[in-house]
């Protein structure tokens, strides 16, 4: 049996080939909200790549025994050639990364993975956009917003913990921008929402990003009612439906691969 060789980049799930990982030097942190901080970091990012909006990426951070622990956030603003990148953490987890996230200033080193995956790229000839999402999808749902052309109709709804974590988002002319708090239990009312959902023959997506329980409802209810996987084929009046579980109750590093299929 021959061992890797030094030189061999580690290979992740699939077999795909890891880059090597970075290391950025935070140089702002601002409380966004009160449970959203933003950290801007600095560093050399040249040749690091985020395949669209939303796409995700690892940060590695101290963890309860003493070695680094990985959690996934997603790509708010990324400026390769100008060795910029921004990340925002939510305050709602109480974990390892929500830790490092609320006592980071200016100074403190990341650790991040060599680049960032699983951006959210409509179809040609989509034209209804519908998102729904709760508050640690928030930067991912700011970031697709901010991609869609004018012309696409984009709603979104956004479940956060209090209304005081509204922020400002751009979107396409018209975009229809729902916020609800939090009532009972986490995502509860993005259920709601999802239940009340109509589709006409308009060429709709629907993105969905929250916890693993409350992403399976909605999944389910939606697949009920007409809306098909995107590997599926298309079909003329079919939504197609992109969810992922951002995290899981009880659950501490959910998988990011978590899209409901052993539903
Ligand atoms: C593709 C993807 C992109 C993501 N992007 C972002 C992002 O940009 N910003 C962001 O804030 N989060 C984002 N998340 C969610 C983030 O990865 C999780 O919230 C993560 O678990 C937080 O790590 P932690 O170390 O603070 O907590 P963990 O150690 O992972 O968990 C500790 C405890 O907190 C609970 N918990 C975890 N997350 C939440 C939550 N959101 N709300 C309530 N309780 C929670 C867990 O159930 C567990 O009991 C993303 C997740 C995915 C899959």
């Amino acid at each position: 049996m021959t061992s890797p060789q030094p030189s061999e980049a580690p290979r992740g799930r699939g077999g795909r080939q890891r880059l090597p990982r970075r290391r950025v030097t935070v140089a702002e942190v601002t409380a966004v909200t009160p449970r959203l901080v933003r950290v801007r970091a600095e560093g050399d990012l040249t040749g690091w790549t985020a395949d669209g909006p939303g796409a995700h990426l690892k940060v590695f951070v101290p963890g309860p025994d003493g070695g680094n622990v990985m959690r996934t956030y997603t790509v708010r603003h990324f400026d390769a050639d100008g060795g910029e990148l921004t990340v925002e953490f939510g305050i709602h987890a109480d974990g390892p990364a929500t830790r490092w996230a609320s006592a980071a200033s200016p100074g403190d080193t990341l650790e991040i993975s060599g680049q960032a995956r699983g951006g959210f790229f409509p179809r040609a000839g989509t034209s209804r956009i519908v998102i729904l999402g709760d508050h640690c999808a928030l930067p991912a749902i700011a970031t697709i917003l901010e991609s869609l052309p004018d012309g696409i109709r984009a709603e979104a709804v956004i479940e956060i913990v209090g209304l005081e974590d509204r922020i400002d988002l751009d979107g396409p002319v018209g975009a229809d921008i729902t916020w609800t708090a939090e009532s009972g239990r986490p995502g509860g009312q993005l259920v709601a929402f999802a239940e009340d959902l109509t589709f006409s023959d308009e060429s709709t997506e629907v993105w969905v990003g929250c916890e693993a329980g409350v992403m399976r409802e909605i999944r389910r209810h939606l697949l009920a009612n007409g809306a098909q996987l995107p590997s599926a084929p298309p079909v003329a009046g079919a939504p197609a439906l992109h969810a992922r579980a951002y995290w899981k109750l009880n659950t501490a590093n959910h998988s990011d691969h978590d899209t409901g299929e052993d539903d």
